[in-house]
């Protein structure tokens, strides 16, 4: 007896109707009735029908029953509700008609009580088995297959195919554990289900997808279809912008399969490693595997095995590398750099670990310890009556989104009892741009606190200028190896822009400090560019916390520091223009060094601007007997300052003194 399943018939024959319903109900099925096809999609519809086949009439006032087959297809009720179709003739044509539009089979009129029992059975039957397997085979919320089946659907994919050439993808949601405590597991699944749609849409008849994790999602296609990283980067725009989440980050990692006998699980390994080769890298979402690939993920498992045991064991040590200030050349500060050696392992390089640490969370408890070490270090300092100098450390990505930081650093502060003006925190610049609230809300908490905070590689390439009077930052820190790479011809731009920016943020008040640097010639010019703080080899390599305190003795400024390692800005305020002062004029086209050079010298001077060469010629020309002093910025639109010199030189105007902004070179004249 079959366990009340409901029948829907629909047939305007009120006698059909009859006869089927004793035939049904004999053996235990439940019965509904629809006089044509209108009243039949009505009761279907309903979400909580519970039908599971229908016997339709094909010709009926209203709406016949082609008419609800074509209902059915469009809403896909037709994979889930078997049809029977009610006939009288034997046409074929209606038949085949029939079958396209997904009936599964036919009976006809006069009916035959035992073939009706028999075939109902067996279709609801099949129809209940094949909905077991899908439900055992897909994953209920994307739809995709889950892991099992996605593994063996495309095993069978490469026996079947032995000639063609496969990718294996894998695809992560990063962050999706946080995404989901933070946006509610509501927008989580919103989330799941946007991917999933995602893939399906796109590659579902193409390749084997599957859902094999909780935010993992596989990928067995064809090497034609194979993307490029531009390929990719313009998948990636197109879509993700639709995003339930908005910067949600996806990496994808691909493996080029080129050893078959390889269990599937394995293949998804290797698009695995590409994968997590490129985490927490802002910007990069897809990546392909190589051997190389392999090897790093061995080190780095290796790398992982070892960090506990390693911070308990004190095998990381923290360096203090100088900053020098460029007013004396007396070490004003310094940066706290961990280093690890390992016994067997030797030392190992911070640009290895940090990042593996960055990736699998251990950053946090290690800059934890860095800090505290600092903090040590000040306290003793403080204790034996040395001279005090800020020491900045660093802090990661992760120590935002995964600590309670502004917590931990005040906890080490009462612990120690220091000013928090003697730490600063060094964030990268590429922080800011990944996750700007969160971390901009940190920063934030912290500077109130009355820590310092520098932005660190400045320039790296991340964040718009305009994004500097924006972020809770105290000190700009510009990375020389940012500067330093490319030709001669982009060295020479790329000095012309560390010029500007090291103006602009004299501007904001913002003083500066130049690391990396490496030669008395860089020096030199970051001195005339007016930088404040140079930390590099040029002075010294990091060294150890003891060796440090040694070279702070010989490299002290005499007498107290008062402004905690920051030269005093050389800001004067605007003063009212006086007749009895020289006059000077400015001709420079950049706003911003206008201004800078009001403030610098307005106070002992009157200033006077002009935009280009062609503007400080006419008011040359009116004014060649009260100038004091040209301040001549040489390359500038209209007319530059070379054109000028020319012009004023034919007409004998002779200037007493020419400074080039670009240049920060002095030319005398005359
Ligand atoms: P960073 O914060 O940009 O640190 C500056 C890096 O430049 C340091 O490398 C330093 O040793 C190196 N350096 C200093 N002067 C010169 C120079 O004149 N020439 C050259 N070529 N390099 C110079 P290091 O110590 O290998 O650290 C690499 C990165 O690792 C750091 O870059 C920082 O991002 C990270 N790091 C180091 N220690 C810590 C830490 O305790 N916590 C965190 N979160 N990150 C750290
Ligand atoms: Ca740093
Ligand atoms: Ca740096």
């Amino acid at each position: 007896m079959p366990d009340e399943k409901k029948i829907l018939i629909v047939d305007d024959n009120a006698v059909n109707n009859t006869i089927l319903r004793k035939i049904l109900t004999s053996c235990g099925y439940m019965v509904e009735e629809a006089i044509n096809g209108k009243e039949a999609l009505d009761i279907i519809n309903r979400p909580d029908s519970g039908i599971s086949l229908i016997m339709l009439d094909l010709i009926m006032p209203v709406m016949d029953g082609f008419a609800v087959l074509a209902d059915m297809n469009r809403t896909g009720l037709i994979n889930s509700i078997p049809v029977v179709i009610l006939t009288g003739n034997d046409e074929q044509e209606t038949e085949i008609k029939c079958l396209d539009a997904g009936a599964s089979d036919f009976l006809k009129k006069p009916y035959n009580a035992q073939l009706v029992r028999h075939k109902i059975a067996s279709i609801i039957r099949l129809c209940d088995n094949a909905k077991l397997i899908n439900q055992l085979e897909t994953d209920t919320l994307t739809g995709l297959y889950n892991k099992e089946c996605f593994n063996r659907r495309a095993e069978e994919q490469l026996e079947n195919n032995p000639d063609t050439a496969y990718l294996m993808y894998y695809v992560n949601i990063e962050d999706f554990k946080m995404l989901n405590a933070h946006y509610g597991t509501s927008a989580g699944d919103k989330l799941l289900h946007f991917v999933g749609s995602l893939i399906s849409c796109t590659w579902g008849d193409r390749g084997i997808c599957g859902r094999i994790g909780a935010d993992i999602f596989a990928m067995l296609l064809e090497e034609k279809d194979f993307m490029s990283q531009d390929e990719f980067a313009k998948f990636y725009g197109d879509h993700m912008k639709d995003s339930p989440i908005k910067g949600v980050s996806i990496k994808c990692g691909v493996y080029h399969i080129e050893d078959r006998t390889l269990p599937v699980p394995v293949m998804c390994d290797y698009a695995k490693i590409a994968e997590e080769s490129i985490r927490r890298q802002y910007g990069v979402y897809y990546a392909v595997y190589d051997s190389v690939m392999s090897q790093v993920a061995m080190r780095e498992h290796q790398l992982s095995n070892y960090m506990e045991e390693a911070l308990e064991q004190h095998q990381f040590l923290v360096y203090l590398q100088p900053k020098h200030s460029t007013e004396d050349g007396s070490v004003a500060g310094a940066e706290a750099l961990v280093r690890w050696i390992h016994p067997e392992l030797g030392f190992i390089s911070p640009g290895e670990f940090i990042p593996l640490f960055e990736k699998n969370g251990f950053i946090v408890k290690l800059d934890f310890f860095v800090w505290e070490e600092v903090c040590k270090t000040l306290h003793k300092w403080k204790e034996e009556g040395m001279e005090m100098i800020p020491i900045s450390v660093n802090a990661s990505r992760a120590d935002f989104l995964l600590s309670d930081l502004p917590e931990q650093i005040e906890g080490l502060i009462d612990k120690y009892q220091l000013e928090p003006d003697y730490i600063h925190v060094e964030v990268t610049e590429s922080a800011y741009t990944d996750n700007p609230q969160q971390i901009i809300s940190m920063v934030s908490t912290l500077r109130d606190m009355g820590f310092k905070i520098e932005m660190d590689d400045f320039g790296s390439g991340y964040s718009s200028l305009n994004m500097l009077s924006e972020l809770p930052i105290d000190i700009l820190k510009l990375d020389m190896k940012f500067m330093q790479s490319g030709s001669e011809q982009l060295k020479g731009s790329k000095r012309n822009i560390l010029s500007f920016i090291v103006s602009l943020s004299k501007w904001l008040q913002l003083p500066t400090v130049a690391e990396g640097v490496e030669t008395q010639e860089e020096v030199e010019a970051l001195k005339s560019m007016g930088v404040n703080l140079i930390q590099g080899y040029f002075y010294s390599k990091p060294m150890p916390m003891e060796e440090f305190r040694t070279y702070m003795g010989k490299h002290l400024k005499p007498k107290k520091v008062e402004s905690v390692g920051i030269p005093q800005m050389l800001l004067s305020e605007f003063t009212e223009d006086s007749k009895d002062k020289p006059l000077i004029l400015v001709v420079e086209d950049i706003e911003s060094n206008q201004i800078l050079m009001k403030r610098i010298l307005s106070a002992e001077y009157r200033i006077d601007t002009a935009d280009n060469g062609q503007i400080a010629y006419d008011y040359i020309k009116e004014h060649a007997n009260e100038l004091s002093c040209i301040l001549l910025d040489l390359l500038m639109p209209v007319m530059d300052g070379f054109q000028l010199l020319e012009i004023l030189h034919q007409m004998r105007i002779y200037l007493k003194f020419l400074l080039s902004l670009q240049q920060k070179q002095e030319i005398m004249e005359n």
